[in-house]
């Protein structure tokens, strides 16, 4: 496999790029032929010429890919995009495998060999190839411009002839990538951050760029062997939140980054804690995609309550700094190609037993090879 191409997204919201000039550069520099759609990086801030200058080929929609041994993509293939797919060929997008099982079975009955970047494992060697957490580090940067933009009040302390501004306080639950990097952005912003995550030895990250953490006894927590967090019971969300009532009750911006794993995630903010606080503060929600994490979210909508309290249910934030975001996931493409690349043979090869593969190959040679996805396991 040695030529590749890159597919326009669909989504009329969708401004990020798979390819970069960077990307095309490296992945040419290895020997791979590269088309693209046109227009395909346009609203991420990439010209065609500056494409074709790093040694893309720029077509017509859909024109390369009958024609490429690798297809790159953001979204998930739709049933037209399926059907204009070789067999054979080696498909790289996020995939929402949990919930697109049938998806899934076309694909393995297609002969497709299809990559899912959310499957990508957390580990130091696939940490470049990483597009979950490329991606959630600038949306978590962005909740708090958002959130900062739609807030009536500066975040940080002014002391002024005119009178004395207290910090904002913001308060962030859920610790991950985007949670982190919303931490530290509202505190270079000059707020004062308070955050709470099911994971206790996050409290020590939290302390490290400058924040507090909120301690709550929930009694056992526990994380999945990937890092990522565990279900809590009813019981446990109940204490969360009784917990949780007095911070969100005292703070001008809540962000939630809560997420489950393949799973929707846990509401957290219910209207029982959206009724004490102050009015004009602003929720962001940016578990809003797999069920929210707010009670009264609106996807893509940002709604305000009865309170005052403005709720931003707005997905794909990282979107909204899309050329940092494309140069991001470019990179996560373009080095997880570069890591199957075969240099005695110039060509991609898979070997369905290295350990990055073993984790994010759902499909390949006419069947579901990923366990989780098999029929059986999801049954
Ligand atoms: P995520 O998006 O799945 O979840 C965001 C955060 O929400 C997590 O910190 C999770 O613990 C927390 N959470 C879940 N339920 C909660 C609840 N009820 N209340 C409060 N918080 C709750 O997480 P993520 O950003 O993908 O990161 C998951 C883990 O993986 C982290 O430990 C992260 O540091 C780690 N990670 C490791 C690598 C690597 O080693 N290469 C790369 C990325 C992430």
């Amino acid at each position: 496999m040695k030529t590749l191409h890159a597919v326009a997204a669909k989504d009329p919201h969708e401004n990020r790029s798979p390819l970069s000039p960077e990307s095309i550069g490296k992945l040419s520099n290895m020997g791979i032929k590269i088309t693209a759609d046109k227009g395909i990086a346009l609203r991420s801030g990439f010209t065609d010429e500056s494409l074709v200058q790093a040694g893309a080929q720029v077509g017509e929609l859909g024109e390369g890919t009958a024609f490429a041994d690798i297809i790159i993509r953001i979204a998930k293939p739709t049933q037209e995009d399926l059907d204009a797919l070789e067999p054979g060929t080696l498909h790289i997008s996020f995939l929402d495998p949990f919930n697109e099982k049938d998806l899934i079975q076309k694909l393995a009955d297609k002969k497709i060999s299809a990559i899912s970047m959310e499957m990508i494992p957390r580990s130091t060697l696939a940490q470049k190839m990483d597009a979950l957490s490329s991606q959630a580090n600038l949306a978590g940067y962005f909740s708090v411009v958002k959130a900062a933009e739609t807030l009536g009040k500066v975040l940080p302390m002014m002391m002024t002839p005119s009178g004395t501004i207290a910090p904002a306080k913001v308060f962030v639950i859920g610790v991950g990538v985007a949670g982190l990097q919303a931490i530290a952005t509202a505190k270079r912003m000059g707020a004062q951050v308070q955050a709470f995550d099911t994971r206790p030895e996050v409290e020590e990250q939290v302390q490290s760029i400058g924040g507090k953490f909120l301690k709550i006894d929930l009694g056992e927590t526990g994380q999945t062997e990937q890092g990522y967090a565990k279900e809590l019971s009813p019981e446990q969300i109940i204490k969360q939140k009784e917990g949780m009532k007095k911070a969100c009750s005292q703070s001008d911006i809540v962000i939630t980054t809560a997420k489950l794993f393949g799973r929707p995630a846990p509401t957290l903010v219910d209207a029982d804690m959206l009724a004490v606080m102050k009015r004009g503060s602003v929720v962001v929600d940016l578990a809003v995609e797999t069920g929210g994490n707010v009670e009264g979210s609106v996807l893509n909508e940002t709604v305000e309550n009865e309170n005052g309290v403005k709720i931003i249910g707005l997905a794909n934030l990282e979107g909204q700094v899309a050329k940092d975001a494309s140069s991001m996931l470019a990179a996560n493409f373009a080095n997880l190609i570069e890591h199957f690349w075969d240099k005695d043979q110039g060509l991609v090869k898979l070997n369905p037993e290295d350990e990055v593969l073993r984790e994010c190959l759902i499909t390949h040679e006419g069947a579901v090879v990923h366990e989780r996805f098999k029929e059986e396991t999801l049954k």
